[in-house]
């Protein structure tokens, strides 16, 4: 980690100097000489191209400073290794629909609303778990189907969750957790079955099943093990006026979050480490709100 820090402060300085060299000389394209760890790197070409944007060669700097690079032609992925670098896992939340694309809608209520909803408050259990969350969308965007999971193997994800609010046509009083996968025999069943039953645990909702969908484009496209859940039926009122409601929103974010730990442990053997920042935080919040009370 010490090295990545002193890369990025040597970018910095990189940026900072060409700024100098610009605002000094007003110079397009002058040779930038690239010192690293106090060695110069003679062989590499730094320059200021017509934009007046300082390019450094990634490689170069990173490979002096003993980390390992590599290039991922297909997804366009430039992936810095170093040798004890500690692998984080990476999780791509997918909230459903977005911009243009509503998705469901009841009462007034649009499934692309409540999807992200959920998906943020899942990213923050997550993230205090230590685990790394990216989003397809974090607004009220359009995102393609392909982009999602473009975005997912760019990052070189490790996991796929979609999550969308289900509706049903012909049953005014379907309720519960739906979730589904590829197929039973693809690498995300297990976690889509562990989202049902985690999801089920926390919310008390019903149960609807598991399933098979190997033709959902999101499901059909994943590179890395991916599940789609539905978070109960928009449809159904009763269960929409629970879907609308932000405690209820925080209680399928946890079930939907212990689904994809339990997944993180089950595929990859990675656990939240247990921090002892944490307990001192806790106490810190006690004192707090004990002050408060009094
Ligand atoms: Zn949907």
């Amino acid at each position: 980690m010490k090295k990545l820090k002193k890369l990025a402060v040597l970018l910095l300085a990189l940026c900072f100097a060409s700024l100098l060299t610009l605002t000094a000389a007003g110079a397009t394209s002058r040779a930038v000489y690239m010192i690293v760890n106090g060695v110069p790197l003679v062989s590499s070409e730094a320059y200021i191209n017509e934009n007046g944007i300082t390019m450094v060669p990634l490689r170069a700097v990173a490979e002096a400073l003993g980390l390992s690079v590599s290039w991922n032609r297909e997804t366009r992925t430039v992936s810095i290794v170093s040798e004890d670098g500690e692998h984080r896992p990476v999780v791509m939340l997918d909230p459903g629909h977005g911009g243009s694309s509503p998705g469901a809608v009841y009462g007034g209520v649009k499934e692309k609303n409540l999807n992200l909803a959920i998906a943020k408050q899942t990213r923050e259990v997550l993230e205090e778990a230590g685990v790394l969350v990216l989003m397809t969308r974090t607004g009220d965007q359009d995102v393609g189907l392909y982009e999602r999971t473009e975005l997912a193997a760019g990052w070189c994800a490790d996991l796929f969750v979609s999550i969308h609010c289900n509706a049903s046509l012909d049953n005014p009083e379907a309720m519960g957790i739906y979730t589904c996968a590829r197929g039973k025999d693809s690498d995300g069943w297990e976690m889509a079955d562990t989202l049902r039953k985690t999801m089920i645990a926390s919310t008390g909702a019903a149960n609807v099943g598991t399933f098979e969908r190997p033709n959902l484009a999101v499901l059909r496209t994943a590179t890395m093990p991916a599940a789609l859940v539905e978070c109960g039926y928009m449809s159904t009122p009763a269960e929409l006026a629970q879907l609308v409601q932000s405690e209820y929103q925080t209680q399928l974010a946890r079930g939907i979050a212990d689904g994809i730990l339990a997944a993180l442990e089950a595929d990859f053997n990675w656990t939240p480490a247990e921090e002892t920042e944490e307990t001192e935080e806790e106490t810190e919040e006690e004192t707090e709100q004990a002050e408060q009370d009094t």
